[in-house]
């Protein structure tokens, strides 16, 4: 065999995921990290996920389509593992386009991709306002459709964006499909709901679409295929561009959302999203083999939060003034970005972070938000729990033994220095470096990047992903 002088040398690839339970601030990460990547990759999730980045001081929240796309001649990819709102992309492509940044030729969409449609975001709101009246336990789902996408998906009765280039045959199973969803809709009595309070478009809320409980095939069918004319430019073999790209030397960047301890397998199930987010699924959700995946970076918050239900050992009163939780909530400013929800927040849990590198078999983590720690006298570090009498030192699976678990503490001491902004490791307090040593050493998985403020430039790097 030959090998042309003139091969490209093949890109290196890294994969982000969010260890905890998502909003760990891999926006920012993913940003800064592009500044190497000719592609970002979104595999999993639908617009549930949001990040925030803070760009010469400017805010911009992104939903759906990776955070590359702020930087000029980055290309971006949504992969087959990823459930799409149309509607709820071109308004995101809309917004990017107004601040004057060029979307469509830089977006490609796989055609694989199961499509949400008004009636999953009607069944997810109908099913939690039931369990609501029922008194039972919410999911604590974003109620736009991610959880029924996916279980058409697995169900194998889903529309996918490739069923958008035959309208026929789209328009045929959306009947079908249709009729299904409003035989659930009558079951949880979906007449109670009061659907011009449901958004669906930024100014379009359910009622468009659902009358007397039950949603109405013409206009599902006409915002559909009024959407496909838009989308259709983007659709693409994700898989095959991805492969290509990869062999002609291009480095790839795949962008987890939500967090490992979300995951549909391994998470606090059934507290979970509908999605596998864990490193491993940025192959199948985006249709490259396992072995292109050559770096798994892992974000991780300085101390830990989690949005809506299910368990967290390490959770504090983050309600009353003046306490650490408290603290924390407030100079993190843990507020949901999709959702605007208030975020639970408590100690760091380096037991949970184990289960999170074994998972996702991180190469190196990121700790974020370590500024969010300045000021605080203790820091207390969850090394185990105590589990119906026996001490574990990882996250057991699945919510009902992790309901159990009681944490065990290590006290670090804080650090009254500013953390915030600081750009070598050496410029960190020296409690602040104690602190990180003992996470590394708990956890068995080495810091690479350190993040100290929302701004891009404020992150220390002491091994770069991509080299
Ligand atoms: P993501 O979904 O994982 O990207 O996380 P979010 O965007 O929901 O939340 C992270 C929030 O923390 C955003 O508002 C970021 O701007 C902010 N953030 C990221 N890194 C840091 C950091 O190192 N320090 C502080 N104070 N804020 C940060």
């Amino acid at each position: 065999m030959t090998i042309s002088k003139s091969a490209a040398i093949p890109g290196r690839n890294v994969v982000v995921v969010g260890t905890q339970w998502g909003d760990e601030g891999k926006g920012k990460l993913v940003d800064w990290l592009t500044e190497s990547a000719q592609g970002v990759v979104r595999f999993q999730g639908g617009h549930n996920a949001g990040h925030t980045l803070v760009i010469n001081g400017v805010k911009t929240a992104l939903h759906l389509i990776p955070s590359g796309i702020m930087r000029p001649g980055v290309k971006c990819y949504v992969g087959n593992g990823v459930v799409l709102a149309v509607g709820k992309l071109l308004e995101e492509i809309g917004g990017l386009e107004a601040a004057r940044v060029e979307v469509r030729s830089r977006l490609r969409v796989s055609e694989a991709c199961p499509l949400i449609l008004p009636f999953h975001a009607a069944l997810d709101v109908a099913r939690e306002a039931a369990k609501e009246k029922a008194g039972t336990a919410k999911i604590g789902t974003t109620g736009r459709g991610i959880g029924p996408a996916y279980e058409d998906k697995v169900a194998r009765r889903a529309l996918r964006v490739q069923d958008l280039k035959y309208p026929e045959r789209f328009a045929a199973k959306l009947r079908e499909l249709l009729a299904y969803y409003n035989t659930q809709l009558r079951a949880l009595d979906a007449r109670q709901v009061d659907w011009s309070l449901v958004p669906w478009l930024r100014d379009q809320p359910l009622s468009a679409f659902v009358v007397d409980g039950q949603v109405q095939f013409d206009p599902v069918h006409e915002q559909a295929m009024r959407h496909a004319e838009q989308l259709r430019p983007m659709i693409a073999d994700v898989s095959r561009e991805l492969n290509d790209a990869h062999r002609a030397g291009a480095n790839l960047l795949f962008e987890g959302a939500q967090g490992t301890l979300l995951d549909i397998d391994h998470g606090t199930y059934p507290f979970v999203t509908s999605s596998n987010c864990v490193a491993g699924n940025a192959a199948a959700g985006s249709g490259v083999g396992p072995g292109l995946l050559h770096y798994v970076l892992g974000i991780t918050k300085a101390y830990c939060t989690r949005v809506g239900g299910g368990p967290f050992p390490t959770e504090l009163d983050w309600e009353t003034e003046g306490t650490p939780g408290w603290h924390m909530a407030t100079v993190g400013a843990e507020k949901g970005v999709t959702t605007g929800r208030a975020r639970r927040c408590g100690w760091f849990d380096a037991a949970l972070l184990k289960r999170s590198a074994q998972v996702n078999g991180l190469t190196g983590l990121c700790i974020t938000k370590l500024d969010v720690l300045d000021g605080l006298n203790e820091l207390q570090l969850c090394v185990g729990y105590e589990l119906d009498g026996e001490r574990v030192d990882i996250l057991p699976m699945g919510a009902d033994e992790i309901e159990r678990c009681q944490p065990i503490y290590e006290t670090l001491p804080g650090w009254s220095e500013t953390s915030a902004g600081v750009t070598r490791y050496e410029d960190l307090p020296h409690n602040a470096r104690r602190y990180l040593s003992r996470i590394e050493e708990v956890t068995g998985v080495p810091i690479h990047v350190i993040s100290t403020s929302p701004d891009r430039d404020h992150t220390i790097l002491l091994q770069h992903p991509f080299q």
